[in-house]
């Protein structure tokens, strides 16, 4: 069984990152820019953003944290999105989720222009990535599916099963997996028989927050399992995935953790880099 290394495949995606940054340095004189707004202090967000701010200077991003207490007005952040849409020098924005109660998270989406969208969550990002165009993807499914492609690289007529249908994972995970001419069943909490859904897969995406949901005999020989899960129980963190078991049956699987999660952020910074190189055609 192959234990894909979320860490490994992360570290090289920042590695080819820091050069291109470099290349575009020397190209345009200017680096791409990532600036992540941040309000209220909750202690997982503030990690979160740490890390992201680390990782983007690591490859050589100019990145810049906007702090905001939780109690801020919701018209100052909104203007405060607009003044970065207009700037040159910022390529990407981030608004960091969750938002308190008097945010309106839709609006706030829907007001970063979706050419520095860099998580993927503006409505016209979202449909162009469903129509099959140029698009900022969200960051999660993307660093899966790059995982996927290292072991498959030739996805095409593969069945993929995906677990989960929210906006954030499963639904653009169906779409990227389409694209590369799998045949995809998107599969949530009313589905009939899930196990037997499993069984189809060549590929199955868990992306559920049920710990441990996917079981061994859930998992036809030599499948790729992706477990995007993180769940908190108290044997520490554990995934959707019944470790152990599918470790047992399947090709290829992720860790948790240390799989699906390094990969995230690594792909935000990819997706700061497409943006920038976008704005500049
Ligand atoms: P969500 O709660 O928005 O969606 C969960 C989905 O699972 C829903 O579509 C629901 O229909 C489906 N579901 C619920 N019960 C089910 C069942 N019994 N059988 C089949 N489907 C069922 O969750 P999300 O935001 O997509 O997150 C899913 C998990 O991924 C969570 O554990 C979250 O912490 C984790 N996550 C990890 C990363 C990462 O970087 N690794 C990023 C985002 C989310």
């Amino acid at each position: 069984m192959i234990l894909i290394d979320g860490k490994k495949v992360a570290a090289e995606l920042r590695e080819e990152l820091k050069q291109e940054v470099n290349e575009l340095k020397t190209k345009y004189n200017k680096v791409p820019g990532l600036t992540v707004i941040l309000i209220g202090d909750m202690a997982p967000s503030q990690i979160y953003v740490r890390n992201k701010e680390k990782s983007a200077n690591e490859v050589g991003l100019k990145s810049e944290v906007i702090r905001y207490p939780d109690t801020i007005e919701e018209k100052t952040v909104l203007e405060k999105i607009k003044e970065l849409n207009n700037d040159e020098s910022v390529s990407g924005i981030l608004v960091q989720l969750p938002l308190p109660r008097h945010i309106d998270k839709q609006k706030v989406i829907e007001t970063i222009t979706p050419l520095k969208d860099v998580d993927g969550f503006h409505p016209m990002n979202v449909g162009n990535l469903s129509s099959g165009y140029e698009s900022s993807v969200p960051c999660t499914p993307l660093g899966c599916y790059l995982m996927i492609k290292k072991i498959e690289p030739n996805l095409s007529g593969k069945k993929a099963v995906i677990v989960g249908r929210s906006n954030l994972n499963g639904k653009p995970m169906t779409q990227l997996l389409l694209k590369e001419n799998c045949t995809v069943t998107i599969t949530h909490s009313r589905t009939k028989d899930l196990k037997a859904e499993c069984l189809e897969a060549d590929i199955i995406v868990a992306a559920v927050g049920i710990p441990e949901l996917v079981k061994g005999d859930w998992v036809k020989k030599d499948a790729i399992v992706i477990d995007v899960g993180i769940n908190k129980t108290e044997n520490g963190l554990v995934g959707d995935v019944a470790f152990d078991e599918v470790s047992k049956v399947a090709k290829a699987l992720t860790p948790v953790p240390g799989g699906v999660g390094p990969m995230t952020i690594a792909c935000l910074l990819k997706n700061t880099v497409d943006c920038f190189k976008r704005s500049q055609k």
